[in-house]
C-alpha cells in the first residue's frame, strides 16, 4: 500500500490478541510492546546482582564467597569455562553449572572492513536469533548490542522491524553478547591484534527501553566495577530510542550517565508519523522535550539520529526546521547525525544525493547545529541489525551504527 509520502505500508502484523499498550491508528502498522513469546531465558547467575548471586550460592550450600570467584571469571576473565577455573573445586562445578546455562550460541560470523569488523548472529536457548556487531576504530572499539529478539515497533524501513516482536531478551542474554566480544577483543579476533572493548551501543536488533528492566540491569553489570560487573565507563554506553517519552525520562532519573540517541527521522509530524509508527503516541515536541530533560538531567548531549532518505526527509526545509527545533530548546545540548539511507535491494527507499546531503548538513551548520555524516561500516556483510536473522538488507540500522559513531567522538 502506498502512503500519502508514496511510501510502502507494511504489512499490519496480525495478533492473537489486541497487544498490552499497543498503538492503532487507522491505515497505521500495529505497534506491539508484548512479545509473542511467553517463554523466559533460564536464570544465568549475571541477571543477578552480585547480593543475590551470593544467596544463590548459598541456596545450593555453597559459600557465599564463591560468587565473587564465580563472577571475576565472568566479568575480569570473559569464562564461564568451569574447567577453566581452577579455583573451584571440582566437587562443586556441576552445581555451579546450573548457575550458567549456555544462552547465547554462535550460529554464523562474518568479517568486513579487512577484519575489523565481525558480525554475529546468536542462536538463543528457544530458537530465536539475535545479532551484534564488532567495530574497531584506531582509538576504540564498539559492540552494537540487541535488546529483543525482533521489535514490535514496526517501523517500515526496517528488517527487524518488519519481523514483528518475538520476545524481550534477559539480561543475561544481552550480557553475554558482551562478555563474548570482550573475549574476542582479548584474544586478537579482530584484525589489528588484541585489544579492549571500550563502547557499547544498544542499537542492535529491537527498541531498548521497550525492555527497560533487563536493560536497565544490563547497564549496571556493563558498568558497576567488578565483581558486580565489567566496569565500563557509562560515558561510552549509548541507548538509542524511537520515542519512548515516559522511558526517557525514567532512564533520566536511573543515575546512569550513559548516552541516549533518539532516532528522529523528521521533524515533523506529519512525516515522522509515516516513518516512525510510534510518533502516533508521542509526537516530535514531546520526545525533544524528553531529549532535552535528559541532557539537563544527565549532562550527557544527546544524538540526534537522521536517516537521509532520498526526496523523503531530506529537504533544506525540513533541516531549518530541525535546526529551528532544537535551537527553540537551548544551544549546545544536542548533535545531529545525518546519514545517507544505504539502498535496500527491492524497495523504492533509497539514499540521498550527494548534493541533498551537503546542503541539509550545511543548513544545520549555518544554524548553529553541531553536525557530522557518516560512511556506514560493515555495509559489505549486511551490517545492520535484522539482515542475517531476515536476508533483508535493513540500511537504517547499519546507517545508526555508524552514524552514532560520530556522536560518540562529540561527546568524548
Ligand atoms: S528501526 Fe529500530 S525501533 Fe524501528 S523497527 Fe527497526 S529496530 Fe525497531
Amino acid at each position: 500500500m502506498s502512503t500519502r509520502a508514496g511510501m510502502p505500508r507494511p504489512e499490519v502484523r496480525p495478533t492473537d490478541q489486541p497487544p498490552e499498550g499497543a498503538v492503532s491508528a487507522d491505515a497505521q502498522p500495529m505497534l506491539s510492546f508484548t512479545p509473542k513469546r511467553r517463554g523466559k531465558a533460564p536464570t544465568h547467575l549475571v541477571d543477578l546482582d552480585l547480593a543475590a548471586r551470593k544467596k544463590a550460592l548459598t541456596d545450593l550450600g555453597l559459600p557465599a564467597f564463591r560468587a565473587d570467584q564465580l563472577s571475576r571469571h565472568y566479568f575480569d576473565r570473559f569464562t564461564v569455562d568451569l574447567q577453566q577455573m581452577p579455583d573451584i573445586p571440582a566437587s562443586m562445578r556441576d552445581a555451579i553449572a546450573s548457575l550458567l546455562p549456555s544462552l547465547v550460541e554462535p550460529v554464523i560470523t562474518q568479517r568486513a572492513d579487512e577484519g575489523m569488523t565481525l558480525k554475529h548472529l546468536w542462536r538463543l536457548f528457544d530458537g530465536a536469533t539475535v545479532e551484534s556487531v564488532l567495530m574497531r576504530y584506531p582509538q576504540r572499539t564498539t559492540l552494537c548490542v540487541s535488546s529483543q529478539a525482533g521489535c514490535g515497533m514496526a517501523c517500515p524501513f526496517c528488517a527487524t522491524g518488519q519481523m514483528g516482536l518475538s520476545r524481550n531478551l534477559s539480561t543475561a542474554e544481552i550480557i553475554d553478547q558482551v562478555r563474548q566480544a570482550q573475549f574476542a577483543c582479548r584474544t586478537g579476533e579482530l584484525s589489528g591484534g588484541p585489544t579492549r572493548l571500550t563502547n557499547i551501543v544498544f542499537m542492535g536488533m529491537g527498541e531498548p527501553l521497550a525492555n527497560y528492566k533487563a536493560v536497565i540491569a544490563a547497564l549496571h553489570r556493563l558498568i558497576d566495577p567488578s565483581p558486580e560487573g565489567f566496569g565500563m565507563s557509562a560515558r561510552h554506553i549509548t541507548v538509542s530510542t524511537v520515542g519512548l517519552v515516559p522511558a526517557i525520562d525514567k532512564l533520566a532519573r536511573e543515575g546512569l550517565p550513559v548516552t541516549l540517541a533518539i532516532s528522529l527521522h523528521a521533524p515533523d509530524d506529519d512525516l515522522r508519523d509515516e516513518l516512525i509508527p510510534v510518533n502516533s503516541r508521542w509526537k516530535v515536541a514531546e520526545l525533544l522535550d524528553a531529549a532535552r530533560r535528559y541532557f539537563l538531567a544527565t549532562g550527557r548531549r544527546v544524538s540526534i539520529e537522521y536517516a537521509l532518505i532520498k526526496d523523503m526527509n531530506d529537504h533544506v526545509r525540513r533541516a531549518k526546521l530541525l535546526a529551528d527545533e532544537l535551537n527553540a530548546r537551548g544551544k549546545g545540548w544536542a548533535h545531529v547525525n545525518p546519514i545517507p539511507l544505504n539502498p535496500t535491494p527491492g524497495t523504492i527507499w533509497t539514499a540521498s544525493t550527494r548534493r541533498a546531503q551537503n546542503a541539509f548538513l550545511a543548513t544545520l551548520r549555518d544554524n548553529g547545529i553541531s553536525t557530522s555524516i557518516r560512511d556506514t561500516r560493515g555495509s559489505d556483510i549486511d551490517g545492520a541489525c535484522g539482515q542475517l536473522a531476515t536476508a533483508v538488507k535493513d540500511s537504517h540500522r547499519s546507517a545508526e551504527l555508524n552514524t552514532l559513531e560520530g556522536n560518540k567522538r562529540a561527546n568524548e
